[in-house]
């Protein structure tokens, strides 16, 4: 049977392209407030076509900002229920002028279709629709129960989804979820990406003196904040990239030997090459791709005070700021972690300043499913049958937002299944997407959504 709803997937195509391109003709732009239209007419595509491929129950529910496509299909309440996640709102399209073709326009070129959200997400999500589609029309119902969302504000943090998840919890709530808002570390790869990790931060400043002052009246009487800054952030992570703040790793899950052999067999980026440095630098004990997958970091990402113009400018300063981030891995948590961050700088400021800390209010927990967890199993077979080529497994130095929530509010596994390239440039000018990876996506959620 399941050959069969692949072929109607085959023999379908030229309508399902010709939908997508509808699609993606309209201009979500979420950000936008003069797009408004657009977001209502992108969210009744969605709910139309769900209608039209037997999601009686299709729906668009508005929320404070841009309205939400939700959809329930029931066909046993003893089977398992998957949420399908996804979003039909774009990124602005400007700068214009480095679009080869124009961003709302559809084009195909060498195979490939260009448009703005062609990869992000309009066309990973019209991909579900067709999945779904092939299957109610092939033997007349789905394999499982499903639940859809498709919002309109991934793109500007999805902030009245993450209050409609807690506050609707029986109506979004499954026994797992799959997300296909994500890519494949090399085109023709099979990927399954099986964690991401967390974030938290804060922003702090030395104060020395109430100005600026003369370095050679008062050097030797008046510590420096540059210096006493360099003396503190010197203190939080050594040269063998090990974070020095006490307790950082305290509740961090170690890898396993499985998960380093994961990590090492999948391809990644030369950076020696792609980012001309001398070397890469990691975590003692562990190779790059290990330290940037699957061990936590803390970086310093803005750093100023002082002179910053043409010559010389003989002061010792009134202060300086730095603002630090940490990825975090599973077992961190990320309010631990940002206290003990405040802690190590109040009790690692050198005499003579004071110190100001802003906490930065945004954070996520990692998330990860086991590699061998029997959906990400199954995953991998069907992406593999689909791509003939063995799929590879690898966690994500991101953040992926609203996979955090819905492993924090319904606690199910979520199946990340991306189809997008490195090369399809999302957010950017020329945005588009492998047709084939098209095709071999659907066969591979079909595959999913049959065997599960
Ligand atoms: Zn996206």
């Amino acid at each position: 049977m399941i050959e069969q709803v692949k072929q109607y997937a085959k023999t379908h195509r030229d309508a399902h392209l010709n939908a997508l391109d509808q699609f993606l003709r309209i201009e979500s732009v979420s950000t936008d407030p003069t797009h408004q239209e657009a977001m209502t007419s992108a969210a009744s595509f969605v709910r139309d076509y769900l209608r039209g491929i037997g999601f009686d129950t299709a729906r668009i529910e508005e929320t404070a900002k841009h309205p939400l496509v939700f959809a329930e299909y029931v066909k046993d309440p003893a089977l398992k229920t998957v949420l399908i996640y996804g979003h039909y709102d774009v990124q602005p399209a400007d700068p214009y002028e480095l679009w080869t073709s124009e961003p709302f326009e559809p084009t195909v070129r060498e195979g490939r279709l260009y448009a703005r959200g062609a990869s992000d997400d309009k066309g990973q999500v019209f991909m579900h629709l067709v999945a779904l589609e092939a299957m109610m029309k092939t033997t007349g119902e789905l394999p499982l129960n499903v639940k859809i969302c498709i919002e309109g504000e991934e793109e500007i943090g999805s902030e009245n989804l993450y209050q409609r998840l807690r506050e609707k919890k029986d109506q979004f709530d499954a026994d797992f979820a799959i997300v296909s808002d994500s890519g494949m570390v090399a085109e023709d790869q099979p990927t399954i990406l099986y964690g991401l990790k967390g974030f938290t931060g804060l922003e702090f400043t030395v104060t020395g003196p109430n100005n600026d002052l003369h370095s050679g009246l008062y050097g030797g009487a008046v510590r420096n904040p540059l210096m006493a800054m360099s003396h503190l952030l010197a203190s939080m992570k050594d040269t063998d990239e090990i974070v020095k703040v006490e307790g950082f790793y305290e509740d961090v899950e170690p890898l396993t030997e499985f998960e380093r052999q994961l990590m090492q067999a999948a391809p990644s980026e030369n950076y020696q090459t792609t980012l001309n440095i001398p070397e890469t630098v990691s975590e003692k004990g562990y190779s790059a791709v290990e330290h940037t997958m699957g061990r936590p970091t803390l970086e310093v990402n803005g750093l100023f005070g002082g002179y910053q113009g043409e010559g010389t400018k003989t002061i010792i300063p009134e202060k300086a700021t730095a603002k630090l981030t940490c990825r975090l891995v599973p077992g961190q948590d990320p309010e631990k972690i940002q206290q003990l961050l405040v802690d190590h700088i109040e009790s690692h400021t050198p005499t003579g300043v004071r110190v100001t800390i802003k906490r930065e209010p945004l954070s996520a927990k990692a998330y990860k499913v086991d590699p061998d967890h029997p959906l990400i199993v199954q995953a991998s077979q069907s992406y593999e049958k689909a791509f003939n080529k063995t799929a590879v497994f690898v966690r994500m130095g991101g953040s992926i937002p609203v996979v955090e929530w819905i492993d924090d509010i319904f606690k199910i596994p979520v199946v990340l299944l991306g189809f997008g390239t490195p090369s399809d440039r999302l957010h950017s000018p020329n945005e588009s997407f492998p047709l084939k990876n098209f095709d071999l996506g659907i066969e591979t959620l079909i595959d999913f959504y049959m065997n599960v």
